[in-house]
């Protein structure tokens, strides 16, 4: 088994609410500020941890969020 496969999960499954978080408090490292947006969500799992992977909304960089909390 390939330990570094990614299992493709639904963000879109998430609530309204939960969505517009992950989607509004984002780090960007390029533009160095936060809560910039985040667009074209793509949710899943590597090696037993949740990231949330989208792009930047104002400057197109990738965003990469882990979710760290046990709650899925
Ligand atoms: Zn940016």
């Amino acid at each position: 088994m390939n330990e570094n496969e990614r299992i493709a999960r639904d963000f879109q499954s998430r609530d309204e609410e939960e969505k517009r978080a992950f989607l509004e408090q984002t780090w960007c490292d390029h533009c160095q500020e936060v809560n910039q947006g985040m667009v074209e969500p793509e949710e899943y799992e590597l090696n037993n941890t949740i990231f949330i992977e989208g792009k930047c909304a104002k400057c197109g960089h990738v965003i990469l969020t882990e979710i760290t909390d046990e709650e899925f």
